[in-house]
């Protein structure tokens, strides 16, 4: 089983995930989105040897602390490559939106696909691309845990954004009912904002999602 940790980091509050092994001691961070220190404050006190660093998506407010981690951990940065304008321009958006004039993110290790399988110890957790907030969204699936971190896709009692650059609401909503809907309604939502809830009280409670599955439902 993997253990899921996480700090809300940021002027966004950004939830980072640390998901590792508790018996080997392996493990990843997903979405360090700002606030290295504590990321790696975190990952000492779990004991965590860090195998990666992998993003849901590009936007900055989820990949501030990649640069320092990468460099502090010694470990790759992963993402997948419909994101790769995105995080190109991670800059100009953090200048944007937060004032904020930041280093260049550096070049990612690789890249990741739908499907893949990332192994974590004895566990592993796999990747569904979901896009729609962005073209490069993904979804990390724990499905032991019974978890996926739905990045900024699905939040409770919301979904994301599909207006910014990159953005398609009409993908937006085929991830959303096609792939997170079709798991089943015990697993829990950790999102990149906010609060966790779980997939059932989202398919009865989320009114965005509910608009999607009732308009899936006209003639
Ligand atoms: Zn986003
Ligand atoms: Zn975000």
């Amino acid at each position: 089983m993997l253990e899921i940790r996480d700090l809300s980091v940021g002027i966004l509050q950004t939830n980072t995930y640390v998901v590792f092994d508790r018996d080997s001691g392996e493990g990843i961070i997903v979405d360090p989105g700002d606030e290295a220190e504590r990321i790696i404050d975190l990952v000492k006190r779990c004991g965590v040897r860090v195998r990666g660093i992998y993003l849901t998506h590009a936007h900055f407010d989820h990949l501030l602390a990649v640069r320092d981690l990468r460099s502090d951990l010694g470990c790759g940065f992963y993402l997948h490559r419909g994101d790769e304008l995105i995080l190109k321009l991670a800059q100009k958006y953090a200048r944007e939106f937060i004032g904020r004039i930041i280093p260049p993110p550096p070049d990612p290790d690789g890249w990741i696909e739908d499907g893949q399988i990332i192994r974590i110890g004895e566990s592993s957790c796999k990747i569904i691309h979901i896009p729609g907030h962005t073209p490069g969204s993904v979804c990390y699936l724990l499905e032991e845990e019974r978890v996926v971190l739905t990045g900024d896709t699905l939040f409770a009692g919301s979904i994301g954004r599909a207006d910014l650059p990159g953005g398609d609401l009409r993908q937006l909503r085929s991830s959303i009912l096609d792939k997170l809907l079709k798991l089943p309604d015990d697993y829990a939502i950790y999102p990149g904002h906010g609060p966790s809830s779980t997939i059932g009280v989202e398919r009865r409670m989320n009114p965005f999602v509910r608009s999607f599955v009732d308009s899936g439902r006209l003639p």
